[in-house]
């Protein structure tokens, strides 16, 4: 029983405790990082809730990039536009990848081209383990040419059994449609071109050395006579051997700020319509109750 003399004030410590954990419960919401290895794993639960279950995945590689840019070019930026994006509409953003599809530049130095098999089972299980620890909604953000045909598939194969999350995926680059920017000729513009060099201008303007991006060839050597249409791994290197696509030179920092920008603001959307996607996961169970018994799928 409660002492009457006392109990008004305890009731009135009781609220100013509940309240104070009320605001520090709000502060440590608005405060919380949106980099996985920022957080604290006191926060994990709460960052979860905060982002719906939304997570990005920044998809880079370890490739030269042209004579001026560094090999870690893809996974720098794409971090940077996942990273503002995930700021804007918040998503946790998980630690630096570069497990992705390079072969096709392992006579460069410093490339780290990792086995088609490894690629797959590296994405696969860093998606459970997203997905283990409450990432239902897993957004694979791509910053990397040469993964442009791994990550579809990939998303392809979840349907190979039941999952209890959806894999999304979706582009880490987008070019700002700003007048300044438009002017910029886009043959000029490919692997570690204007829009990559200017990008890291902005990422890391420390690591560009823009006095070496002429020492080396960008140009389209064509050395393929094949029908539009037909594809060949080799494709690459029959074209720029140098691993370089495009002439840097008119690479500058207002551009790198202008798609950053347009990049950051296209994750953001996408992961607004992915934290409001209520179709995807019903439509996977669905299908995959139907993939156990096809022969009762009506005809
Ligand atoms: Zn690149």
């Amino acid at each position: 029983m409660s002492n009457p003399l006392t109990a008004p004030f305890s009731r009135l410590a009781l609220r100013l405790a509940f309240g104070l954990a009320t605001a520090g419960a709000a502060w440590a919401q608005a405060s919380l990082p949106v980099r996985w290895d920022e957080l604290l794993a006191t926060d994990f639960p709460a960052a979860i809730q905060k982002a719906q279950g939304t997570c990005l995945l920044p998809i880079g590689v370890i490739e030269k990039h042209g004579p001026h840019l560094p090999l870690g070019t893809d996974v720098i930026n794409v971090r940077q536009a996942a990273i503002r994006g995930a700021e804007l509409e918040y998503a946790i953003v998980f630690p630096e990848y570069y497990f992705g599809q390079i072969f096709e530049a392992r006579h460069q130095p410093g490339t780290v081209a990792y086995s088609a098999r490894l690629q797959l089972e590296v994405l696969q299980e860093t998606a459970d383990e997203m997905a283990r620890n409450g990432c239902k909604k897993v957004i694979l953000v791509n910053g990397h040419g040469g993964n442009s045909h791994l990550l579809p598939y990939f998303a392809q194969s979840q349907l190979d059994r039941q999952r209890d999350y959806v894999v999304y995926v979706c582009s880490g680059g987008v070019r700002s449609t700003a007048p300044e920017r438009t002017r910029t000729p886009p043959a000029a513009d490919g692997h570690a071109g204007v829009s990559e060099t200017s990008r890291v201008m902005v990422s890391r303007p420390e690591l560009v050395r823009m006095d070496r991006a002429e020492s080396q060839s960008g140009a389209d050597l064509k050395r393929q006579d094949l029908p539009q249409g037909v594809f060949t791994g080799i494709f690459w290197y029959s074209r720029f051997p140098e691993h370089y696509a495009g002439d840097a030179s008119g690479a500058q920092r207002l551009i790198g700020e202008l798609d950053l920008k347009a990049s950051a603001d296209n994750i953001a959307s996408v992961i607004r319509s992915v934290k409001a996607d209520r179709v995807s996961l019903r439509l996977q169970n669905e299908f995959q109750e139907k993939a156990r018994r096809p022969l009762e799928t009506k005809q």
